[in-house]
């Protein structure tokens, strides 16, 4: 069985539906397929709101389906092309920005809350921006739109009726098994992709869908799946930056200073003695640590924050990045070997540890949790000890980091401050790509996490819309 199509997207995460965007704004009447492996958006809900516990549903929703991570996400758009991947590095600083403008009015237009946070107030910022100096860290400028996890969804939502009002065939619950080759006189050539309904009761049987051009969009979870293709068909990749670390969950009063000015604190340091660049990530004030399940069931720790909804609590990642150099080419592998070592040790779940304990060489025990006033929003986590699994120098990295931040905020590396383990981004591997947004592969398309060139909503949409526009 085959079929046909003119632009195959696979993957309906912000990369993927904001290249459908791109398309359809530039009055493109071509057809437009999307392959998305997990639910239509209206479907999309996370067993845990009933069950307080993780299910560990496979695939997880809080990952796959229409919008992707995205709609699960906290729905921070960062608005500055310093924050969320190194796309800047591809197209050039001013017209990342200039595109980041247009992708947030898109979001405006579906419904976005025009507030932005964190420019109000520069005496304050600048109070804050002094104690970081003082603490050796840098804070970048970065003016956050706040969608909130429930918005994210209706925002979403809409958009998906958007497309498929204008004609865009969307397959849930389709898994791309494979791509398409040709090989001709001037190369090899991507002809489409080999996909399977993977619906429950869906027939097994694979069948190819022929595309004038493929865009692979398959985000965080397709990243190691779309690192082994390269591998397999020969496209032009390379090992990117690796980012491990913990998610940090401390109680408002601590954050409130920050929170109230900022909304998210974007530090960065170079800690004693690697020095290797560590920062702080996706703060959720009033918000929720979450967990996500990648395939092989390496459950990952997160976090968001609902617009209306809070908790007593702010969690946020502190991440430190490795660049592996020659031979070792495999950071992705790396980091799902060491979360899986957290995952053994937690018999399956998230670990979660007390810093005080971490910097007395002990495991945390579950009376211990309960003394603090620190009460942790992801209870399924397991009290016990990081330090067992995470590498000495991430764990090194993390800890000096967080000495430092609590020159900014006091109270951030208290006793009782909690650290739950593994925070892993699975964008490492680099899609070698030309400022065209071409793969060495003709008629080829990588884009957002998984290329390895994003890590985060706004940028995922940006180099989406891009790459429609182009087509
Ligand atoms: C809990 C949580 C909170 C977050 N908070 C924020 C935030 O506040 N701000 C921010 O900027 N970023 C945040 N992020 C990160 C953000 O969601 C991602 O960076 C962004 O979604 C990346 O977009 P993408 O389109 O590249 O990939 P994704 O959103 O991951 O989409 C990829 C899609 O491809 C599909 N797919 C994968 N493999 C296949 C296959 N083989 N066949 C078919 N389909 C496939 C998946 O099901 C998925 O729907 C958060 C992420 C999580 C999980």
């Amino acid at each position: 069985m085959s079929s046909s199509t003119d632009v195959l997207i696979i993957g309906a995460g912000p990369a993927g539906i904001f290249c459908a965007l791109g398309l359809l704004r530039q009055g493109v009447t071509r057809r437009i397929t999307i392959v998305e492996r997990g639910l239509p958006i209206e479907r999309r809900n996370c067993p845990k709101e009933r069950t307080g516990r993780c299910v560990g549903c496979m695939p997880c929703r809080i990952t796959t389906g229409f919008s992707g991570a995205g709609a699960f996400s906290d729905g921070k758009l960062s608005l500055s092309y310093e924050v969320g991947g190194d796309l800047p590095e591809l197209l050039g600083p001013s017209f990342v920005q200039q595109t980041i403008g247009r992708c947030d009015q898109i979001y405006l237009d579906f419904g976005a809350d025009p507030h932005v946070e964190g420019v109000d107030n520069p005496d304050q910022i600048a109070q804050i921006r002094r104690r970081a100096i003082r603490a050796g860290l840098k804070l970048v400028d970065c003016p956050i739109r706040h969608l909130g996890t429930e918005r994210a969804q209706q925002i979403y939502a809409r958009i998906q009726r958007y497309l498929l009002d204008a004609g865009v065939e969307i397959l849930f619950e389709h898994d791309c098994l494979d791509l398409v080759m040709e090989q001709g006189a001037l190369g090899t050539t991507c002809v489409g992709a080999m996909v399977r309904d993977a619906s429950p009761g869906g027939s097994s049987d694979a069948w190819t869908i022929h595309a004038g051009e493929t865009v692979v969009a398959v985000g965080r979870r397709g990243a190691a799946w779309l690192a082994k293709l390269c591998d397999e068909h020969g496209i032009d990749h390379e090992p990117g930056p690796m980012d491990m670390g913990v998610r940090v969950e401390v109680r408002n009063e601590v954050m409130n200073d920050v929170n109230n000015v900022l909304y998210e604190s974007k530090l960065v340091g170079y800690p004693h003695p690697f020095r290797d660049k560590v920062r702080t990530f996706c703060q959720n004030p009033g918000g929720f640590v979450s967990q996500e399940n990648y395939d092989g069931r390496l459950a990952v720790v997160n976090g968001h924050s609902y617009k209306d909804r809070k908790s007593d609590n702010t969690n946020l990642a502190v991440l430190a990045t490795q660049h592996f150099k020659a031979p070792f080419d495999r950071p992705i592998s790396y980091s799902q070997q060491v979360g899986r070592l957290v995952n053994m040790l937690g018999a399956g779940n998230i670990l979660v540890q007390r810093f005080g304990d971490i910097l007395d060489g002990k495991r945390t025990w579950p009376k211990e949790l309960s003394r603090s006033n620190v009460v942790p929003t992801l209870p399924d986590a397991e009290p016990g000890d990081i330090t067992s699994a995470l590498p000495y120098r991430t764990m090194t990295d993390i800890v000096e980091f967080i000495k430092s931040v609590d020159l900014v905020v006091p109270g951030f590396a208290a006793e009782e401050t909690l650290l739950y383990a593994p925070e892993l981004k699975f964008y490492s591997n680099r899609v070698r790509m030309t400022e065209d947004l071409d793969t060495s592969i003709a008629r080829l398309h990588c884009l957002g996490d998984s290329s390895g060139w994003t890590r985060g909503l706004m940028m995922a949409s940006v180099m989406g819309l891009v790459m429609g526009e182009r087509l």
